[in-house]
């Protein structure tokens, strides 16, 4: 690994697994009733955040050490954890890694699961986004869905969380439910707009297999609205989104202006990343690395008489899985994960700076068929998805992989 200025700047992810309750439709790596396994877990994070920013072995990096702007902490439930527990894991990733001083940490939290005490103590250990759950303003939605929280704890949980101090807050929220007419799902982007977040993200609801939505479905006892259907909710709540003063950036989420999320950009800009914890993933030095799933065999792995001397980055004792990415993979990746940019796009000059090559060298036939499908359009030198391929992403990323 190249040291010093010239290492780009990573993003770090920590995965908290923990849930206090498994929700219908999830399918996250997260486990419920296994709380007692936290404080385990989080010394395994602290080894593994200091193995792999090589203070442990490699007799710390002094002014080498790998800059990092954005710390995301993802479940699970991250406020799950008590506030001296994320007092370590900062503290670690503090002394392991060159921290900017104006990053951006994150915190997903899950409504129901935070007070004002914890808020502000978050607030001043330095986290400076918060991401909400919400999912649904609607109480039968939420039991539907299995969430443990109602509609009150959203709105206590958000003036909190102001009160507290955070003023860059983004809420969750899922469209094409069981049953959900454009009307309910209206009923909730009004009220939700009406809580003032910078940020908000908005998924389709995916019935995957071995959820017991799946199992429902299965069983013919779950009915979602159709694609029409969930394209109709999904086109109002963009034009709804702008309208309240919203610039969408990505195909699900819409930020205030200069509000959009530093961590998840850096994904999307395929810029290198560090994952900690069960199941996390990482891609840094040619490599997308990925860690054991289970939350024993994770902390296992990192039990100190299990520890291997001189793991080498971004690898570590918890890494299951490795593969080398190719300049071919890359460049695919740059078109799938840069076209989910509504606006930003994949811009043509970047990348030849990046690969050496044309874009339209590389996937000419592919471009040239997805704009006459009309998905892709140019703007200037940025190809990016039209409105009806942002409804259509699937068959348009489906096209840039082999
Ligand atoms: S809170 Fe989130 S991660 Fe946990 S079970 Fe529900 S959907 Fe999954």
């Amino acid at each position: 690994m190249t040291q010093g200025h010239m290492t780009p700047e990573h993003s770090i992810y920590i995965h908290i697994p923990f849930c206090v309750h498994r929700c219908a439709y999830c399918d996250f790596n997260t486990y419920a009733g296994q709380e007692s396994l936290i404080p385990a877990y989080v010394e395994a994070l602290c080894r593994e955040i200091e193995i792999v920013g090589g203070s442990l072995f490699q007799g710390g990096r002094g002014e080498g050490k790998l800059p990092a702007h954005t710390v995301f902490f993802g479940g699970g439930t991250p406020s799950l954890l008590s506030a001296a527990q994320f007092e370590s894991i900062l503290k670690t990733i503090r002394a392991s890694y060159n921290l900017t001083p104006d990053a951006e940490i994150s915190l997903e939290a899950n409504p129901g699961t935070v007070t004002l005490d914890s808020l502000r103590d978050l607030c001043g250990l330095g986290f400076n986004r918060i991401s909400l759950g919400v999912q649904s303003a609607h109480p039968d939605e939420l039991r539907q869905l299995e969430r443990i929280h109602d509609y009150f704890d959203v709105i206590e949980a958000v003036t909190w969380a102001r009160r507290a101090g955070f003023d860059n807050l983004n809420l969750d929220m899922i469209f094409g439910l069981p049953e959900q007419s454009l009307d309910r799902w209206q009923a909730t982007v009004k009220l939700i707009l009406g809580l003032r977040p910078e940020h908000l993200s908005l998924y389709a609801l995916t019935v995957e297999h071995g959820t017991p939505f799946g199992r429902w479905a299965q069983r013919g006892l779950l009915s979602v609205p159709d694609p029409d259907a969930a394209a109709d909710m999904y086109e109002w709540a963009g034009r709804a989104l702008e309208a309240a003063g919203f610039e969408q950036y990505e195909i699900s989420n819409w930020a205030k202006p200069g509000r959009q999320c530093r961590h998840n950009l850096q994904y999307w800009r395929g810029q290198p990343y560090l994952g900690f914890g069960a199941g996390a993933h990482g891609c840094s030095s040619g490599l997308r690395i990925s860690n054991s799933l289970r939350i024993k065999t994770y902390i296992e792995h990192l039990h100190p008489d299990h520890l291997i001397p001189n793991t080498p980055f971004p690898l570590s004792p918890a890494t299951v899985n490795q593969t080398k990415i190719s300049k071919r993979v890359e460049m695919q990746e740059t078109m799938l994960t840069g076209l989910r940019l509504t606006c930003e796009g994949v811009s043509a000059e970047d990348f030849a700076d990046r690969f050496g090559v044309q874009m339209w060298d590389v996937f000419g036939r592919e471009i040239d068929d997805l704009i006459g499908l009309l998905l892709l359009e140019w703007s200037g030198p940025v190809l990016r998805l039209t409105k009806r391929g942002r409804l259509l992403g699937n068959q348009v990323f489906m096209r840039f992989v082999d």
